[in-house]
């Protein structure tokens, strides 16, 4: 059975070009890069014509801005704990409720260790109140951390704008932006819209290049402390012997997602405007969450009312079809995501959550496929369904209101 892949924000496939420039370094050039004997400086020049390389895309000062670390996770927590290692007197920290776990369980941490941490509200359709950004700033803030767009919905946040806020209210303040849902999809200029954003989190594995190689972005006279110690890799700022093939990959992965940008990014928009078109059209009770807000043109999420995700996930899965939902399974209990919760999915929706992500691999065929399959799947699944059944029988005006309320049409 042939595979569909549409979940490219969980992870996506490498490139051919990325493997290709990355092989050099998993055979011959296996040398440590940091040797002092003549055959180590093929890997070291790599990992410089790497750095430079990324700068330059995302519009950075200096190659030495750019620190290779191992994923997201480890350029979050870095941008993170190093920030608050770096600044002792400050304890006041904002971010938002709709982080990665990557940002938002690191930001709960900070909470038990005695930090005061603003948590910034999205509304039903996931966007940002700048007015609560402005009014939650203090005097004694030391680090605003806002992703660029989320991972499950593709909902967008203004960072350009709230960053330059941040400034404007205090220089001094640092700003982190966790960038991995973004890098090679939406314009980053380090020097122009994102001249105020101090810290950039990215992943490899989101790009099409592998898993295990990410970066931090670091702009100059940033205070930020080594988050790992150990040896004098990356300026004695992160230590650890380089990735140097997937530092390799990495910046001729990013390289390839700019070089097509434009043609790629209407291609997927295509695709994705499809998919949603052709659900709300064919599925009844379907929302989508993130409707109204700006969006990354690779996602749809949408909530089928009445019907868990796993079970849709499941049935896409017999069909070849990867998709990925909402809800975590935590200690036995199917837990709906932090994201839908903050963005008050009403009950009925909020288990029937199900995101598609495309990227530049996807096809007509592809998108064709699914259209034909999903709401079969939901379909099937309902006629199963106690809830869907009661509702079908008898609508509940509570149900059917809360479905037609503004909250729950813009999710
Ligand atoms: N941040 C965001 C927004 C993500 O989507 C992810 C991965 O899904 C991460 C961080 C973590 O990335 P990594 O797997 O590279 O640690």
């Amino acid at each position: 059975m042939d595979i569909i892949y549409m979940d490219n924000n969980a992870t996506t496939r490498v490139a051919p070009e990325v493997n290709e420039a990355m092989m050099p370094y998993l055979t011959s050039e296996y040398f440590n890069p940091s040797s002092m004997y003549e055959p180590a400086s093929g890997p070291a020049d790599a990992i410089a014509d790497a750095r430079s390389a990324i700068a330059k895309l995302l519009g950075g000062n200096k190659p030495q801005e750019v620190l290779f670390t191992s994923c997201a996770t480890e350029s979050n927590n870095t941008a993170i704990f190093g920030t608050i290692a770096a600044n002792p007197e400050r304890r006041h920290v904002i971010t938002t409720a709709v982080e990665h776990p990557a940002v938002y369980g690191v930001a709960k941490d900070l909470e038990r260790r005695g930090f005061e941490v603003d948590f910034l509200s999205v509304d039903p359709s996931g966007r940002l109140d700048i007015t609560e950004f402005v009014r939650v700033l203090r005097p004694d803030t030391l680090l605003v951390s806002v992703m660029h767009a989320n991972n499950e919905t593709g909902v967008v946040f203004p960072v350009e704008e709230l960053s330059r806020i941040t400034k404007e209210t205090d220089p001094s303040i640092v700003f982190h932006t966790d960038a991995t849902q973004t890098v090679g999809k939406l314009p980053i200029d380090l020097r122009g819209a994102f001249q105020h954003v101090d810290l950039l989190s990215f992943s490899g594995h989101k790009l099409h290049a592998p898993k295990g190689v990410g970066a931090l972005y670091v702009r100059r006279g940033t205070p930020c402390r080594p988050y790992l110690l150990g040896g004098h890799q990356e300026d004695g700022r992160r230590a650890g012997t380089e990735n140097v093939a997937f530092i390799v990959g990495l910046a001729r992965a990013l390289e390839l997602m700019l070089e097509n940008h434009d043609e790629d990014e209407i291609r997927i928009k295509a695709m994705r405007d499809r998919l949603e078109h052709d659900f709300t059209r064919t599925i009844p009770y379907l929302q989508v969450n993130g409707q109204g807000a700006p969006r990354l043109n690779n996602t749809l999420n949408v909530a089928c009312h009445f019907i868990e995700g796993e079970g849709i996930l499941y049935q896409l899965s017999n069909h070849g079809i990867c998709a990925s939902s909402g809800s975590a399974c935590t200690s036995g209990s199917l837990e709906p995501s932090h994201i839908l919760r903050a963005m008050h999915v009403p009950f009925t929706a909020i288990h029937g959550s199900v995101r598609f992500s495309l990227s530049r691999y996807n096809t007509e065929e592809d998108v064709h496929r699914v259209v034909e399959i999903f709401p079969t799947i939901v379909e099937n699944l309902r006629r199963l369904s106690p809830y869907w059944n009661v509702e079908a029988a008898a609508p509940r005006p509570d149900a059917i209101k809360m479905m037609e309320s503004p909250e729950a049409t813009h999710l």
